[in-house]
């Protein structure tokens, strides 16, 4: 496996091409994972190298499955770009852009999370609606494995649920619109639509596997070299060593390999 410290000299040389960007995912990536999500926060530490990575970067990014405008409240960084709901949702001046195709399916998914709501009579289970998608919770079921079973159960019992596209994360279950979309085309975006020569992606989830994918397309279809960083953790998914260049352990990493490339950034500039 590819210690992303070990190849600093690589991901150096990256670094010399502008415009070059840096996007990253948010939960487990640059904040720690906690028994809910509203109680997730930043690393103080990758939120300091993020701000002074913006002054010297071409883009800062932040890609998350939580809606836009939880991801700015998060972060709170002038001229950071904020990517929610898996990519089909940007936050532009002060409000949210969805794809028109998108929009009209916030009833879709308020009718599918009340035909779902049986579901929360187990303990643990909660359903969050995020407006144009919906992430069902059981991180906090005593039996985790069970718990999703019967939550694939309800989502194929339901009409209105099991027309949505389905994604299985970590202890979550995420209902979205089943239109294209996601991490990896959000991010093809921003590449072409900064034209980046250069960037990273970090990120450790099932949805940042087509973020990784992305950052190799780039690589191999325009004038661009990057790097697929995965955040390693005991719940990371089975393939994601397979799909990434290099890997850092844990949030903690992040915060060194941040303040590494705001050195950097410094430095040359
Ligand atoms: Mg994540």
């Amino acid at each position: 496996m590819s210690y992303a410290f070990n190849h600093l000299d690589l991901i150096k040389e990256a670094l010399k091409r502008t415009p070059f960007g840096l996007i990253t995912d948010v939960d487990g990536t640059i904040s720690p994972t906690a028994p809910t999500p509203q109680q997730a926060k930043v690393s103080p530490l990758c939120r300091q190298y993020l701000s002074t990575l913006c002054h010297h970067l071409a883009l800062v990014a932040v890609i998350s499955g939580r809606p836009a405008t939880e991801v700015r409240d998060m972060i709170r960084i002038d001229g950071m770009i904020f990517i929610g709901n898996h990519g089909l949702e940007r936050w532009v001046k002060g409000h949210s852009e969805f794809p028109q195709n998108v929009q009209d399916y916030s009833r879709v998914i308020k009718s599918a999370i009340k035909e779902l709501t049986p579901l929360l009579s187990i303990e643990g289970i909660s359903i969050e609606d995020k407006g144009i998608t919906a992430t069902i919770h059981y991180r906090l079921c005593g039996e985790p494995q069970l718990a999703e079973k019967e939550i694939m159960h309800a989502i194929e019992a339901s009409s209105k649920a099991s027309s949505l596209r389905i994604i299985r994360q970590r202890m979550a279950i995420d209902l979205l619109p089943p239109v294209k979309g996601n991490k990896g085309t959000a991010i093809l975006d921003l590449i072409q639509g900064y034209n980046l020569q250069g960037g990273i992606y970090l990120g450790d989830d099932v949805t940042d596997i087509d973020a990784f994918r992305a950052i190799h397309t780039a690589c191999r279809d325009f004038n661009f070299q990057g790097f697929a960083i995965g955040i390693l953790s005991p719940e990371m998914p089975e393939n994601l060593t397979a799909e990434v260049d290099f890997t850092l352990n844990g949030v903690n990493d992040v915060e060194r390999f941040l303040k590494w490339m705001s050195q950097e950034a410094l430095e040359s500039s």
